[in-house]
């Protein structure tokens, strides 16, 4: 007996389960490396044993459980291992950072504090095998499919190049990697080869990595010899007009009653804007077009502020002036592990002490919280350190 049109629509969608879909896709994926010449051996390899990666999709479509106060961000991102750190890497690559200066305008120790935030100095670059990640993103993902199937192509294409092993495409959930965190397309566009081997490798060479971070900043507008970011205070109270996009000259600034965190005047026809990233009792900050370099490495302000702030502290300018307006400040990498080492002491499973506040680790904070009868919120600040080291 034939079936009539309406099983027919029904056996069709039973065949079509969503691994029999998974799997169309990933063909088609691989139809499309080959026809934009990624030879047929590295599309194979790039795609054996491919699966939707539930993490992937899980980072993909979280929220953050709450926004992170920007003292938290700067805290754990400028702290004093990662200013050592940089200090001493500005020694360690002295003639390499004076060459790449010298090549694209750039200031050392912009560069360096990029290197720093973006993977600890190359020790930590995401373990997501990129190949898997975006496939999974491309065939099981809700959003941004075309986008991420360029991403995957681009990556194919840099393998094919002979610029990155296979094996080395490995970085965060969203394809970023190497030792600056470049995406596949801005690498394919923007990296260079400064140890002149012929391939741009920003995974394994460092002169590419950092070589080719200057040339984003370069490309993306940097003035060569000019500020990125100045600290500043501005009157009490303060409600006139602030933004990163909005600038005026520092005579205008200096009209309106901002002068420099130690008290200092400031002037001349430099053009910045301001930020108040805390409201006007916290630290107050101009940003110069440099910053909007920074700032499009990665679009977040809070980021450019702590590139911006790690490159001074790591040329050797003090620490921020102005307190953060808060009476439960941030903690450092350092903290954080303390902060483990002493929910662990207290009974509390928060398993490895690493320095990473994952869910695991706010669960702790928040049991922790609740013991001291303090707000529960699962936030890693010096408030609970404090509490438990009592
Ligand atoms: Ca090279």
């Amino acid at each position: 007996m034939r079936p009539r049109p309406a099983h027919l629509l029904a056996v069709l969608l039973m065949g079509a389960s969503p691994a029999a879909a998974f799997e169309t896709c990933v063909a088609g994926l691989e139809r499309d490396a080959r026809a934009r010449g990624v030879p047929a051996a590295v599309v194979e390899a790039a795609f054996a044993g491919v699966e939707r990666d539930e993490r992937v999709l899980q980072f993909s479509t979280a929220q953050p459980e709450f926004v992170t106060p920007i003292w938290d961000y700067l805290a754990f991102l400028v702290d004093d291992e990662r200013i050592e750190d940089g200090r001493r890497m500005l020694t360690e690559h002295r003639d390499l950072l004076a060459r790449i200066e010298a090549s694209f305008g750039v200031d050392r120790h912009v560069v360096l504090a990029i290197w720093g935030v973006e993977s600890d100095y190359g020790r930590i670059t995401g373990s997501f095998f990129i190949p898997h990640a975006l496939s999974t993103l491309v065939c099981a993902g809700t959003r941004r499919q075309d986008f991420w199937r360029g991403e995957l192509m681009a990556a194919l294409q840099l393998v094919a190049r002979g610029d990155v092993a296979l094996d080395d495409l490995r970085g965060s959930w969203a394809g970023a990697f190497g030792q600056t965190q470049f995406i596949p397309s801005s690498y394919a566009r923007l990296a260079v080869d400064f140890d002149g081997d012929g391939r741009r490798d920003l995974v394994r060479s460092i002169p590419d990595a950092l070589a080719s971070t200057a040339n984003y900043l370069q490309r993306a507008g940097w003035q060569t010899g000019r500020p990125w970011m100045i600290e500043v205070k501005v009157p009490a109270n303060y409600t006139g007009p602030q933004g990163r996009r909005d600038k005026v000259s520092l005579d205008t600034w200096s009209r309106r009653g901002v002068v420099r965190a130690d008290g200092a005047a400031i002037g001349g026809a430099a053009q910045a804007g301001l930020l108040l990233p805390a409201g006007p009792s916290g630290p107050g900050f101009l940003v110069f077009a440099n910053f909007d370099a920074i700032f499009s490495y990665n679009h977040a302000e809070s980021y450019a502020l702590a590139i911006a702030h790690l490159a001074d502290r790591i040329a050797g300018y003090p620490a921020l002036r102005t307190p953060w307006p808060t009476d439960d400040p941030g903690l450092s990498r350092a903290e954080r592990r303390l902060l483990q080492e002493r929910l662990l002491a207290a009974g509390i499973d928060i398993g490895t002490v690493d320095g990473r506040i994952g869910p695991v680790t706010r669960a702790g904070i928040r049991e922790a919280e609740a013991r001291f009868g303090l707000p529960v919120t699962g936030r890693p600040g010096r408030r609970i350190l404090d509490a438990l080291g009592g």
